[in-house]
């Protein structure tokens, strides 16, 4: 499931996740683990050398529960801090820099394969899972909505976690991070040719989920596990 901020992906891929009995992985918390552990090393997210000897060494742990989607760095949770605004301005920097791409990526596609082993299935949820890191997943979505929608729901969110925000700064920073996400050199944000696409700017979430509940099932995508064990 790829798509911009603000969409509504991290919802609809963990709902989606917990009605399938599947696993859940969001790769962006990946990047912005990676991010912190830059800041936090004294690195200039600017420094490509610099930033990927950081990301070479991070102890990154990261959760599959749908329902407790984790982060650590060593043992310490981080999943507050990656959402904060440090973190946020500096990621799609970090994110940009090709051997960081390589290094997560090839993370990601450990974690798919571990889980689809053990429980059948997972939605994986980010900028680049269907173009790159799973060319081959069974359904690509993307999902799509207007800035003014994104920024709204992203402001929402931010008062829901204590975060101070306004619509304005947040449409701002939603509009600025799509600009350098969809034209970095390297995976760049875009819709894999062979996604469903859906614009949630009218929809709300159960309508999105129960959408794409009934693709899953249409394509014979669902109980994987469950006729593994017949
Ligand atoms: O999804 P989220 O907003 O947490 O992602 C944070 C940032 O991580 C994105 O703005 C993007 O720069 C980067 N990202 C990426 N590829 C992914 C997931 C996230 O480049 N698969």
């Amino acid at each position: 499931m790829d798509g911009p901020s603000g969409t509504g992906k991290s919802t609809v891929a963990r709902r989606l996740a917990g009605a399938l009995g599947a696993g859940y992985l969001d790769t962006g918390s990946m990047y912005r683990a990676v991010t912190l552990a830059v800041l936090r090393a004294g690195v200039d997210p600017a420094d490509t050398v610099a930033v990927f000897r950081v990301a070479q060494s991070v102890d990154l742990h990261v959760g599959t529960e749908p329902n407790r989607a984790s982060v650590h760095l060593g043992a310490e949770d981080v999943a507050t801090e990656i959402r904060g605004q440090r973190v946020t301005l500096a990621v799609s920097a970090v994110s940009a820099v090709p051997k960081v791409r390589e290094l997560l990526v090839n993370r990601q596609r450990q974690i798919i394969s571990e889980v689809r082993a053990r429980l059948g299935g997972i939605v994986v949820e980010g900028r680049d899972i269907g173009t790159v890191v799973a060319p081959d997943a069974g359904l690509k979505v993307y999902l799509t909505a207007s800035a003014d929608a994104r920024a709204a729901r992203r402001t929402r969110q931010d008062t829901a976690d204590g975060r101070a925000s306004t619509v304005d700064a947040v449409k701002a920073d939603v509009e600025r991070r799509d600009r350098l996400d969809s034209t970095r050199a390297v995976s760049p944000l875009r819709a894999a040719e062979d996604a469903v696409e859906v614009d949630t700017t009218e929809l709300d979430i159960d309508g999105v989920v129960a959408h794409l509940l009934d693709i899953v099932r249409d394509r014979g995508l669902s109980g994987t596990h469950a006729q593994a064990g017949r």
